[in-house]
């Protein structure tokens, strides 16, 4: 009993029981797993940066000047030069007065709502929005209403109903990008509703910054409406080929987070050279380097969804580099995953509770330094293979 083994062996008959992989090897489009050679399609690592020479070697230089650790958090000697350098950095980024720094998206999300959102506020947050959304808003005490994903309509007639009640501030909450189904915020729509309710509008742009947008700025970029967010969050793990998270928006937000967020406030702040990195990867991401792998990322997007959309299979509606194919039931799904493993290709199957039920995918995401070649193989091989199930 106190071994929690009924709950494992629970999970083990429901097929729901999850294990990590391990991987050798530095982080790229083919590592090693038991030994094995394997095409990996399922890091967030979309640009390519984690392995970066530029990254690596500011990385280096920062941890050889400044030490392995930051020592404390952000209040107490936590705060180095570095760190105020690169929030100054993000902010220009995403065109903002200031920018605030945390350990991670999901410290971000927690830190931001629980900071913000208050008694008699109410926070409007999309069905699929990411769980550090889901738990943020727990940890908030503000009102939380949901809406049917991406739905327009139903937020406005929510917004609508709460009008005559209203007392505090309002929040929109959403991904930019949805990291399981890979489409996009209808963010001009959130951006008028927001307006005309008098509200905040914040985007998760975790899956859209430095791919999205002609120079990278993310979601708010690519629809022309970056301007309009007021409180831009996205991650340093992902496309930045680092670790942590920030904050960009206006300095009255960031200061009285500095002073309410408690996942800051309580937290040794980020190392020297995780903060280094971050800034050289803003640095390539605005380059004509950044351009030209964003450029590959969508031919390889491409490349890859093409066939499968053409093959009549249902892919959430992505748009985006991240391309899930649905399966359906836990059981189909992992059992395709470990013949794609078996066909040296290193991708994962997505089951409740990180989807609805019967919503089971393979979720593949593509790397700008992924081989043609491998992509279309990988695409033919998961037809071929989803095709004998069906
Ligand atoms: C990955 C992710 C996070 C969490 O970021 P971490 O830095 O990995 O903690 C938050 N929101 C979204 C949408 C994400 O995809």
């Amino acid at each position: 009993m106190n071994d929690f083994s009924d709950l494992l062996e629970e999970l083990e008959q429901r097929g729901m029981r999850r294990f990590p992989r391990t991987l050798d090897g530095a982080q790229g489009p083919r590592m090693k797993m038991d030994g094995r050679d394997v095409l990996v399609l399922c890091s967030n690592n979309y640009l390519g940066l984690a392995n970066h020479p530029h990254l690596v070697e500011a990385a280096a230089r920062a941890t050889r000047d400044l030490g392995t650790s930051s020592g404390a958090s952000r209040l107490v000697s936590g705060s180095m030069r570095i760190h105020d350098e690169f929030e100054q950095r993000l902010a220009d980024f995403k065109g903002t007065e200031a920018g605030l720094l945390f350990n991670s998206g999901y410290a971000a999300n927690i830190g931001i709502l629980q900071g913000l959102a208050g008694p008699g506020d109410v926070i409007f947050s999309d069905a699929l929005n990411h769980a550090s959304i889901i738990d943020g808003c727990r940890l908030s005490a503000a009102r939380v209403l949901v809406y049917p994903h991406t739905d327009v309509q139903a937020l406005e007639d929510l917004m609508q109903r709460e009008r005559p009640d209203r007392k505090g501030h309002w929040f929109i909450v959403t991904d930019g990008v949805f990291s399981m189904d890979g489409d996009l915020a209808p963010l001009p729509e959130l951006v008028a509703l927001k307006k005309q309710y008098d509200a905040l509008l914040m985007v998760d742009d975790a899956h859209g910054t430095g791919v999205l947008g002609d120079s990278g700025r993310g979601s708010g970029e690519h629809f022309g409406c970056l301007p309009d967010i007021d409180l831009h969050m996205g991650t340093l793990g992902k496309a930045l080929g680092g670790f942590g998270a920030y904050l960009a928006s206006s300095r009255a937000v960031v200061d009285l987070l500095i002073n309410r967020a408690r996942s800051l406030i309580f937290s040794t702040s980020l190392p020297p050279g995780v903060v280094a990195a971050g800034l050289e990867a803003l640095a390539v991401i605005e380059s004509d380097e950044g351009r030209r792998r964003r450029q590959d990322l969508w031919s390889l997007r491409e490349l890859f969804a093409g066939p499968l959309r053409e093959a009549g299979f249902d892919l959430c509606g992505s748009v985006t580099q991240i391309v899930p194919v649905l399966t359906g039931e836990p059981g189909p799904t992992m059992e395709a995953t470990s013949r794609l493993l078996e066909a040296g290709i290193f991708l994962q199957g997505i089951r409740p509770p990180t989807v609805p039920e019967g919503k089971c995918r393979l979720r593949a995401t593509l790397m700008s330094d992924h081989d043609p070649q491998d992509i279309s193989h990988a695409a033919a091989t998961l037809m071929e293979l989803l095709g004998e199930s069906r």
